[in-house]
């Protein structure tokens, strides 16, 4: 519909924070809690296709009550990051395929496909305007949040013919502000966050709802993070609740679980694949069981687990915990495995090695 790039009309907000106020945040981000002064919002219907492309003041959206996005849950979105560099520029991680994920996530809640270029430009955008938020203290960086919702105003139950796409950005911390601390995941034994043939593939706002209670029986277990077994036989390692999971064997082995359907592509974690076969290490994508987890625990063959996603990078699991079991010592140190992919990732991603595999775009000078 819309082939020729999209103009973007530019207003400013009149009541942006002052250098001083930015920089009070910034000093001390945390994760999700402050937002920048603009954002990006374009608008989307069957007829017109995507169209008045903008960037305004961050602010409330003005939503009609029977938008289908409240009713249906037709909602969508990303994750991806700015990082500052050394000589001040402003660059990102892959968007091209965050924008592919978008359209395949679209593509299965029946939204419409917005053009992969427009993803990326939709940042360039928001960069251009509130580009002076993206931090510069090590392991800090800008968290966009793109997202789609269906707005049309109709209780009838079928795709939206009007949608909503947006891109916000939050100033981020170090993630691991003491040093990167091993965690304790939980085994969900009853609950799944996605079925076969369901949303689970999907980087869609549902798969985390249903996440949620889950999510709270972890912590009042006294651990971090859910891991959820596959939907069908709940036998194998799926993901944690928004992150991918990989085991680290003695003789130097990788092992992620495949692309079963239901877990959610990360590209962290494709990403890691990568770097760990640069690195000599073998990989498997292939099914995990979760007593192949617990057994080689035990047995001393697995000695890493780590978990994978854009926010954390890499988080070390120290531990696994079940209604009757716990394998791991949550006192132990992270793995040398563990932390060496790390570094090598972030390394890339903040320009200190070089971008063998052209993964870094740059969204500002
Ligand atoms: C976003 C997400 C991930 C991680 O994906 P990245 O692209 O690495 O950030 C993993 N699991 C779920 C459910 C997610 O939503």
């Amino acid at each position: 519909m819309n082939a020729a790039p999209l103009t973007y009309r530019v207003t400013r907000n009149e009541k942006a924070r002052t250098a001083a106020e930015r920089d009070a945040i910034l000093a001390n981000p945390g994760f999700g809690l402050h937002f920048t002064d603009h954002m990006v919002e374009i608008t989307w219907d069957k007829a017109q296709g995507w169209h008045d492309a903008q960037v305004r003041a961050y602010g409330p959206l003005s939503l009609d009550p029977a938008a289908s996005v409240l009713h249906y849950g037709q909602e969508i979105f990303e994750g991806i990051k700015a990082y500052r560099h050394a000589d001040g520029s402003i660059w990102t991680f892959r968007p091209d395929a965050n924008g592919a994920r978008l359209q395949r996530s679209a593509a299965r809640l029946a939204l419409p496909q917005l053009p992969v270029n427009e993803f990326v430009e939709s940042l360039r955008q928001l960069v251009a305007i509130d580009g002076d938020w993206v931090p510069s203290a090590p392991e800090t960086s800008l968290y966009f949040r793109p997202f789609m919702i269906a707005t049309e105003a109709f209780l009838g139950v079928r795709a939206a013919q009007k949608a909503g796409y947006y891109v916000i950005a939050s100033p981020a911390g170090a993630y691991f502000a003491k040093g990167v601390a091993p965690v304790s995941i939980w085994l969900s034994e009853d609950y799944a966050r996605a079925a076969k043939g369901g949303t689970g593939a999907a980087k869609c706002g549902g798969n985390y709802a249903a996440s949620l209670l889950p999510q709270q029986e972890a912590q009042a277990q006294g651990c971090s993070q859910v891991l959820f077994l596959d939907p069908v036989e709940g036998k194998y390692l799926e993901e944690l609740g928004g992150m991918n999971v990989f085991l680290v064997y003695k003789d130097g082995r990788i092992v992620t679980p495949e692309l079963s359907g239901s877990i959610l592509e990360g590209i962290t974690r494709d990403s890691i694949l990568q770097i760990a076969r640069d690195r000599g290490h073998a990989v498997e994508e292939r099914k995990v069981s979760v007593d192949e987890w617990k057994q080689g625990v035990i047995s001393g063959d697995i000695v890493e687990v780590f978990a994978c996603g854009t926010a954390a990078v890499i988080t070390p699991i120290g531990q696994l915990k079940g209604k009757d079991f716990a394998v791991g010592d949550l006192n132990a140190p992270a793995g040398e495995v563990t932390m060496g992919i790390r570094k090598e990732l972030t390394d890339i991603q903040y320009g200190r090695l070089p971008d063998r595999h052209g993964w870094l775009v740059k969204l500002r000078d």
